[in-house]
């Protein structure tokens, strides 16, 4: 059974383009039938099952559709690092002065210089000292602070020295993210050089050779190791920072991919892709999903009128208007020529047709290029899935009801009733009452 029918007043409360209790503005142009049987006249040209690894709904710009895909990584404070990595050399210094290598009073001395550089910072980095600097994390200047009160240690405490060398290396690890290698390289010569420059004082102060060559002994071990170590972290760094790049416009290619290059909006492998998953999601959830065709009428007319280029500029132009129209989570792209599907997940087919009534009215109220033989139209199928159906059915029940809307007249909105009337999740009383 068959059967066609115009929008009641019930059904268009619910559409644009009416003002309860104002002026009666023209009625909306949707239709709306339903069959028993759907017809499949694109069997043999729906190709879908291959283009599903393309679809990846989290590399887009809109709100992901499912709550795994939605993990915002919450930002982490920069002070978080050189923090941790100070309570690190805090418990070294605890259990040194535990066992009784240090003294507990040196202790007091790393807090009041710990506390001195995180309030210096802290009031530079408040007073946006460091953004004009070439590195505005200033990493540098923290690793030189840092070096330098380890230096500070090494003279009141000799003993620290053990502890000087392997916490000089993760400094310098930290430093290499965002300082260059040679500055690096400058910094550890400053290094060696103080620490030379205590040795020294040491020396003068205490006169104690074994110290001497135990400190010596461990300058040694420093100057060769630490420029070794600069120069493998920076490979390390290197590396790292060209995987980045690398990653990054691998993920710029997958979007470029997903996109039409002449319009922008999502191509034909996206959309049905997109399709596919949405389907699979509610066959699994048991969710709603709607599916619209969108056909420009009298396209070729509009290209003999004014040419193929200024008619590219019309599907750019109506590209946009159509994306204006949906909402966050529909995904509209182009399926080929001038035709285009939109796609409604979680959404029951009211909204739908009041989404694709709204992109037909925008559409054609548009201030369009005089030169057009006249308002640039289009002509809209819309059906909602039953669950279970394949894609093919329903790809084809969109399709034959935007034929039906070319049939009808063009510039209007077809919709196809579901094979199973009871399988319609969604509609209210109302539209149901209403077919
Ligand atoms: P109908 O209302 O029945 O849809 O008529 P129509 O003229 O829109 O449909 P038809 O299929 O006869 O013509 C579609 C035209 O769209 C023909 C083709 O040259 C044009 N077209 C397809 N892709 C592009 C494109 O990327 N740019 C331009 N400028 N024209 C295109
Ligand atoms: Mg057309
Ligand atoms: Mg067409």
């Amino acid at each position: 059974m068959r059967g066609r029918r115009s929008a009641a007043p019930a059904t268009r409360e619910a559409l644009p383009g009416h003002k309860p209790g104002g002026v009666e503005l023209p009625a909306p142009r949707v239709t709306m039938f339903f069959r028993r049987r759907p017809a499949f006249p694109h069997s043999d040209v729906f190709p879908v099952t291959d283009t599903s690894q393309w679809f990846d709904d989290t590399s887009d710009d809109r709100p992901a559709r499912r709550h795994s895909d939605a993990e915002p990584r919450g930002a982490r404070p920069r002070w978080l690092v050189p923090a941790l990595l100070i309570g690190l050399y805090a418990l070294a210094l605890g259990g040194s002065a535990a066992l009784g290598v240090l003294s507990p009073g040196l202790l007091l001395w790393v807090a009041g210089m710990t506390g001195a550089g995180f309030a210096g910072f802290f009031f530079a980095f408040h007073r946006g000292w460091h953004l004009d600097s070439r590195d505005p994390q200033w990493r540098l200047p923290i690793v030189v602070t840092a070096l330098a009160g380890l230096l500070v240690l090494l003279y009141l405490e000799p003993a620290s020295q053990i502890l000087l060398a392997p916490f000089a290396f993760i400094a310098f690890a930290w430093g290499l993210f965002t300082t260059s290698q040679r500055g690096l390289l400058r910094v550890a010569a400053a290094l060696v050089v103080g620490y030379a420059v205590v040795i020294g004082v040491h020396y003068a102060e205490q006169r104690n050779s074994a110290l001497l060559r135990l400190e010596v002994m461990h300058l040694l071990a420093l100057a060769l190791a630490l420029p070794a170590f600069i120069v493998l972290m920076a490979k390390v760094q290197k590396l790292y920072r060209r995987l980045h790049q690398a990653s990054r416009k691998i993920r710029s290619i997958e979007q470029d991919a997903q996109r039409d290059t002449l319009l922008g909006c999502y191509n034909r492998r996206y959309i049905l892709a997109a399709l596919e998953q949405q389907k699979q999601l509610a066959d699994e959830g048991g969710i709603p999903l709607c599916l619209a065709v969108l056909d420009i009428d009298h396209f070729k007319r509009i290209n003999d009128r004014i040419g193929h280029l200024a008619g590219d500029e019309v599907l750019r132009q109506f590209a946009r208007i159509a994306q204006q129209g949906v909402r966050g989570g529909d995904v509209f792209g182009r399926y080929g020529g001038e035709e285009f599907l939109l796609i409604f997940p979680g959404t029951a087919l009211l909204p739908a047709l009041n989404t694709c009534e709204r992109i037909r009215a925008h559409v054609e109220a548009h201030a369009w290029d005089a030169a057009l033989p006249g308002p640039v139209t289009v002509s809209i199928g819309v059906t909602q899935y039953v669950v279970g159906e394949s894609l093919l059915e329903f790809f084809s029940r969109a399709d034959t009801a935007m034929y039906l809307a070319k049939e009808g007249g063009r510039n209007q909105v077809v919709v196809e009733e579901p094979v199973s009337r009871e399988d319609t999740q969604g509609l209210d009383s109302s539209a149901r009452g209403f077919f």
